[in-house]
């Protein structure tokens, strides 16, 4: 690296530390450019992304279909609001919502604004339909969920750093352990209006729960007339393998959430999906976004409901799993003390006497993998779809050897 070149690097870090409010740790990487699954830092150092923007370019960067589009959107109209009509809105929806085995969606912008929008239409649903007395309406969620940070997500989290000193809370909710069932049992009551529960937990460290756990939730939640909805922001749209995760499980929830990869790693889009007989509760004026739906987000969004409707990149995300999974599931005992995930995603836990999943990561850059931590010890491994089989050995050789020499330099 010369000097001249990585003083770029930090006059970019040193203006980010001076002009914008200090809400993320970024590891010390100041990228230029991305193409695919690689990208590029002001130093013209190129790393692997196993990072996929927290599975928003889960296509990988400047996708050529996808730029195309936008090439061709922005030519005709980019935003207008939905105060008007503009031809494509429709093809979205009705292909994002056929892609779902769903009747319609309410398209929004954010992760966080889709979860936001499922639990306004669950409560509103309780109080037209179910019949829930005003104000009571209770939405059930997990202990470890990750739904975003608006206030309202926060409130349904436990996590103490995304909450201090954000209150007072949104009340209405109650968390339960993720993965049990009786738990979930006896927290239902007759106020109950949805559960709302991640399929896998990303955030939290890629948390599977147990086969069958997702059914009975299913169960327990029709038995009670109650909704199930499912955030699929992470998890759906190929990054496990099928292009929702619900599918895999073989249930059918009533309100899905979609975000970052649905944006095709060009803008977010995102989305809740599901049937006339709740998402039908909403009327003109009672939910909306200025930008929610636009036709750039529309034009893009259709592109991503199409390449998902070929099955060509779920069927690579599975015929790579284990070419990702069996490297690192060797390493435990060594350095690795548990392998979790689905499709190309994992969550890896180190062993803390080889040091912190940070420490990990920032070892990887030194390999040219990019990858990034949640919570202390769990490192998450994400690559965008379009990676190749060589491409995929390459990150899972970067990351043997970095824990082999810190694990022989533990002994
Ligand atoms: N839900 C899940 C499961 C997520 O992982 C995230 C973001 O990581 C969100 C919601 C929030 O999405 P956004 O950051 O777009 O608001």
């Amino acid at each position: 690296m010369n000097a001249s070149v990585s003083q770029r690097a930090e006059n970019e870090i040193g203006k980010v530390k001076d002009y914008s409010a200090n809400n993320y740790a970024p590891l010390p990487l100041v990228l230029e450019s991305a193409q695919g699954p690689w990208i590029t830092d002001v130093d013209g150092k190129r790393y692997l992304d196993c990072l996929s923007a927290y599975s928003a370019t889960t296509f990988g960067h400047a996708y050529p279909k996808f730029i195309e589009v936008l090439r061709e959107q922005t030519q005709k109209i980019s935003i207008a609001s939905r105060a008007v009509y503009v031809e494509g809105f429709g093809d979205f929806a009705e292909g994002l919502a056929k892609l779902a085995g769903k009747e319609m969606i309410l398209a929004m912008n954010t992760g966080a604004e889709a979860n936001e929008t499922a639990l306004k239409v669950a409560r509103k649903w309780g109080y037209r339909v179910k019949g829930v007395p005003e104000g009571r309406a209770k939405i059930i969620g997990a202990e470890g969920n990750f739904h975003g940070r608006t206030t309202t997500m926060i409130s349904l989290s436990d996590d103490p750093v995304a909450r201090a000193d954000y209150g007072p809370f949104t009340p209405g909710f109650e968390l339960v352990p993720f993965n049990d069932i009786e738990a979930l049992k006896a927290a239902i009551d007759a106020d109950t209006v949805a559960v709302f529960l991640e399929p896998i937990q990303g955030e939290n460290g890629v948390y599977v729960p147990d086969e069958g756990y997702l059914k009975q939730v299913r169960e327990l939640t029709s038995e009670h007339n109650v909704l199930l909805i499912l955030d699929e922001v992470q998890t759906g749209l190929g990054r496990t393998g099928t292009t929702f995760r619900f599918q895999a499980e073989g249930i059918e929830p009533d309100l899905i959430t979609v975000a970052k990869a649905l944006g095709g790693g060009i803008l977010p889009v995102s989305a809740v999906i599901g049937n006339r007989d709740v998402l039908g509760v909403l009327e003109p004026g009672t939910h909306g976004s200025t930008f929610g739906g636009n036709p750039l987000a529309a034009a893009i969004g259709k592109a991503v409901v199409d390449e998902l409707a070929t099955g060509q990149w779920q069927k690579n995300s599975q015929e790579l799993h284990a070419a990702l999974f069996e490297p690192l599931r060797a390493l435990i005992g060594r350095g690795v003390t548990e392998v979790r995930g689905a499709g190309l995603w994992a969550g890896v836990d180190i062993d803390p006497k080889i040091g912190t999943a940070k420490d990990v990561c920032v070892d990887m850059l030194e390999k040219g993998v990019l990858a990034k931590d949640t919570r202390a010890k769990t490192i998450r491994l994400a690559p965008p779809f379009i990676v190749s089989r060589e491409e995929v050995d390459l990150i899972t050789r970067a990351f043997t050897e970095v824990i082999e020499a810190r694990w022989q330099a533990a002994q």
